[in-house]
């Protein structure tokens, strides 16, 4: 989702979504790192309310563990056996920035952003279950979105969360840098 950041001479930070576009306007009397807070927070809770998700399902987002390749193989094998049984020949992290999985249908391979190693479980194997279904139907038809379901039947919330999961990360990113 885009982000438009405002600063303006007024006490209070405030946000909304606008025409699919989160608009903050933010105080320009704060101090930097205010202004980073409230950017963040009001990020936060306009995607949780897009989301429908209460506050503390956020505050726990990106506080995972960090998975390596063999877990991340393990969780594969293990939701592919549970509920697919497709040709699965392998599975890796790599580092991708723009997107959260790929498919090579063709090579039964699977890759997946090396910004999920630090994700929560549930994000992780929805995206899984996604990239796996991809190995079967290689679009985004009904018929893609009944097999994603079979394996994660709540896959609508996590590819809400997925969003909001990818703004906070990009959000700590940028408090690093200042
Ligand atoms: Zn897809």
């Amino acid at each position: 989702m885009k982000r438009i950041i405002r600063y303006k001479d007024k006490k209070n930070s405030s946000g909304r979504i606008k025409d699919g576009v989160l608009v903050l306007d933010i105080s320009s009397r704060l101090s930097l790192k205010e202004q980073q807070e409230h950017i963040e927070i009001l990020t936060r809770r306009l995607l949780g309310k897009l989301a429908g998700l209460d506050s503390g399902t956020l505050t726990g987002l990106g506080q995972g563990e960090i998975y390596n390749h063999g877990q991340l193989q393990e969780l594969a094998r293990r939701i592919n056996d549970e509920f697919y049984g497709f040709p699965l020949r392998g599975i890796r992290f790599y580092q991708q920035n723009s997107i959260w999985g790929s498919c090579n249908y063709r090579k039964g391979t699977i890759h997946i952003s090396h910004r999920l190693q630090g994700a929560p479980e549930e994000l992780l194997h929805y995206v899984v279950v996604h990239e796996l279904c991809h190995l079967k139907v290689p679009n985004h038809s009904r018929a893609f979105w009944d097999l994603v379901a079979r394996g994660c039947p709540e896959y609508k919330k996590y590819r809400k969360l997925l969003q909001v999961y990818g703004m906070g990360r990009d959000l700590r990113r940028a408090n690093e840098n200042i």
